[in-house]
């Protein structure tokens, strides 16, 4: 019966989120358990409902990345907001699809686009839709850019796309995330015409360099069409200048995209406000509401300014999908490339906004940057320690001082990797200035600053075991990764 499998999910939902903090951070997965679930095949007969739960207990929820424990610093990955959770749930029971269709999930979503638009900074003409992520986000934008720029110049299609699409340039940060050349290798833009532009000292983008980039590539006969700001970088949570950028793009006509899919809630926080003066004048910009908001994972957005411009590059037209009323409204799936889909990020994140509010929204991340302020704040107190990078958004990349090691990055590498299975805390690295240092960021609404004194000792006591044990004594010489952990031996692994 449904009901029953139903209610023993919850309670076990709740029980596993309640005890996280007790378990390990993360704990490494016996190879044979891995096989077994990339392995297994298909039974000929059907199961019962009940097994799905004694499967996830078993052999999914003890091996989790580990980015639900308030001690995970690693990546830009959120524990699950609790309103998201059962938003999610829901709308999987109605299991609309927001593409096509009229149904009330797709004005839920057209709303609480406008809504995140608004908390953003952009103006109210702006619209958009939900993305599977900021990945996703970014390359409609690319291609929402790359249709509007030929559109103006009259070579949306024929042998003027072809002459004029083989000229397209595109500049971003060199710092930006990689899926920015990602998406531009999708819509058809190779290497060799996309610039990185170098960053100042902060990190943050060089109006000046690309100015200089752009003018050259002009001169050069190139088609600058867009450029990619940064609102925090995932390697040291830079804020690239908007303003000028936008002064640029508008004077050479090009399309200026912020991938905020960290921080392009900042102008919200008034500590970071002035960095986003001119945010309402982005042409676009990518949120993502599954990293700060701890929406669950698989909700981004792409918000645009004039939404316009993206059914422009999406409304394509097909005899079996027709609007029914002259009157109706455009189907998300003419701002996307998707057609049929989840109403689930739709449901979670306006249960998620609407759980916290306004003033909780920007309660949230200023509870994020405090604690990185705080964190930051230790680092530099510690003699053992040096802050090398980090901020305005709430990450702290760091190094070990004092050690005579002549390779210090492979001993951040190490001393991460010993963090990580010691399973207490979680951590990684990453190269800044060319130099492979440690990297926390802070995103999990149930980190605490215990947890960042946790971190600390974890990584100095890795440091002293690794001082200890040089790494090229014989493995079998040092303690077992899995020291401290009680639940190793192969099928002995319960979350209870
Ligand atoms: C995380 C991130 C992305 C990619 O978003 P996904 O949701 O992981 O696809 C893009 N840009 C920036 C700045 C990011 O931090």
């Amino acid at each position: 019966m449904l009901r029953d499998e139903l209610v023993a999910a919850a309670e076990w939902v709740c029980q596993y989120l309640g005890q996280l903090p007790e378990t390990p951070v993360s704990r490494p997965m016996p190879a044979r358990r891995r096989a077994r679930l990339r392995d297994a095949p298909l039974d000929r007969t059907g199961g019962e409902l009940w097994q799905i739960l004694d499967f996830v207990r078993e052999e999914i929820a003890p091996f989790p990345t580990g980015n639900g424990h308030p001690a995970f610093f690693a990546w830009i990955n959120s524990p699950p907001a609790p309103a998201g959770l059962i938003a999610e749930l829901l709308a999987s029971a109605i299991n609309a699809t927001c593409g096509m269709g009229e149904n009330a999930l797709m004005d839920l979503e057209r709303g609480t686009v406008r809504t995140l638009a608004d908390l953003a900074g952009l103006p109210s003409t702006a619209g958009g839709v939900l993305t599977s992520g900021g990945s996703m986000a970014n390359l409609l934008a690319l291609a929402t850019a790359r249709t509007w720029f030929l559109t103006r110049r009259g070579s949306a299609d024929g042998p003027a796309y072809d002459r004029d699409h083989a000229r397209l340039t595109l500049y971003y940060n060199a710092q930006a995330h990689m899926s920015v050349a990602k998406a531009a290798a999708c819509i058809g833009i190779p290497a060799h015409r996309l610039r990185p532009i170098p960053s100042d000292t902060q990190h943050r983008l060089d109006p000046a360099a690309l100015r200089a980039a752009v003018t050259a590539d002009q001169a050069a006969g190139l088609l600058p069409f867009c450029t990619v700001t940064t609102l925090g970088t995932t390697a040291t949570g830079a804020v690239d200048p908007l303003e000028p950028v936008t002064a640029l793009c508008r004077s050479t006509g090009m399309w200026h995209h912020a991938d905020g899919a960290w921080g392009g809630l900042g102008a919200m926080v008034p500590a970071l406000a002035h960095l986003y003066q001119g945010v309402a004048d982005v042409d676009s910009m990518t949120v993502d509401p599954h990293k700060t908001l701890s929406v669950p994972v698989g909700c981004g957005a792409l918000l645009v300014t004039d939404p316009e411009y993206l059914h422009t590059a999406f409304s394509h037209r097909a005899s079996y999908l027709t609007p029914g009323e002259p009157d109706t409204l455009p189907w998300l799936s003419h701002s996307t490339i998707e057609l049929t889909r989840p109403g689930t990020r739709a449901l979670a994140l306006w249960a998620t906004l609407h759980h916290l509010g306004g003033d909780g929204v920007a309660a949230l991340l200023q509870h994020y940057l405090t604690l990185a302020d705080r964190l930051r704040e230790k680092i530099t107190a510690s003699p053992r320690l040096e802050l090398v990078a980090g901020g305005p958004w709430p990450v702290a990349c760091f190094r070990l001082t004092g050690t005579t090691t002549p390779d210090p990055g492979a001993l951040h590498t190490r001393v991460a990797r010993r963090v990580q299975t010691a399973g207490r805390a979680y951590l990684a690295t990453v190269t800044v200035d060319d130099r492979t240092v440690l990297r926390a960021c802070l995103c999990n609404y149930r980190t605490h600053e215990s947890d960042l004194d946790l971190l600390l000792r974890e990584v100095l006591q890795a440091a002293d075991s690794d001082c200890a044990e040089p790494p090229d004594a014989p493995p079998r010489d040092r303690p077992s990764a899995t020291a401290g952990h009680p639940v190793q031996s192969d099928d002995a692994v319960r979350t209870e």
